[in-house]
């Protein structure tokens, strides 16, 4: 077998060799004193081990306009589409019909549902928000101006110095209890405009679950768009 590429590093501390994989490269942490052939002797026992864990595939992105199945507050809906005369959305129960118009050129029906499906969220997304905050607003004592959606691709949302909030779309895309944690976020951004200790504190006050949520969204976000 040959060896394949890794970064080594000796530590005065180790006693044992070891191996890790981060970032798809492999990573090895030695014993000062161990000669680089005792090393490659077992990186070349472990080839199994290696060969698993660097070929792990990326996460899988799921294409839900071709799928036409649309995640929304944990559960799913059903896309149905529709030629007429004009281009539109209508909720019915858990379908959203897609109305595509028969003019519309072949090789852009595609980014018409996209627009249209991200319509879809945007109006969602300030229903559930403007209608949620009212409530936790008043009982963290804050007041804010007006919400909003918006199309971020790096952040899930926004407070300007006015009161202003935005949301992005697409945590229409996640379970409601991590959208309570972006409301409760940005609300606390009312009171302080930084993420020091006393805002951490104010968001723990009123919402449990920031921890998890945070960690829900570094794990989900890849999933969480249309293209
Ligand atoms: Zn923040």
């Amino acid at each position: 077998m040959s060896l394949p590429p890794y970064q080594l590093r000796y530590s005065s501390k180790r006693r044992t060799l070891q191996l890790q994989i981060k970032a798809g490269q492999l990573r090895v942490a030695a014993p000062v004193g161990l000669s680089l052939r005792q090393i490659e002797d077992f990186i070349r026992e472990k080839a199994g081990w290696i060969e698993r864990h660097l070929s792990v595939p990326e996460p899988l992105v799921p294409d839900w306009l071709t799928q036409q199945q649309l995640p929304y507050l944990g559960r799913h809906l059903q896309l149905k589409i529709v030629t007429d005369t004009l281009n539109a959305w209508t909720l019915e129960g858990d379908t959203l019909w897609l109305q595509l118009s028969s003019r519309n050129k072949a090789e852009n029906q595609r980014r018409w549902m996209q627009q249209l499906v991200q319509q879809f969220y945007a109006n969602e997304a300030e229903l559930w928000f403007g209608h949620s905050a009212a409530r936790f607003a008043n009982a963290m004592g804050v007041q804010y101006q007006r919400i909003r959606s918006g199309d971020f691709k790096r952040k899930w949302g926004s407070c300007s110095s006015k009161g202003d909030l935005q949301f992005n779309w697409r945590l229409m895309m996640a379970p409601e209890w991590i959208c309570t944690y972006v409301l409760v976020h940005e609300l606390a951004h009312l009171r302080h405009m930084n993420h020091s200790a006393d805002f951490w504190q104010l968001v723990s006050q009123f919402n449990a679950d920031a921890k998890p949520a945070r960690a829900w969204l570094r794990q989900n976000q890849h999933w969480m768009q249309l293209d």
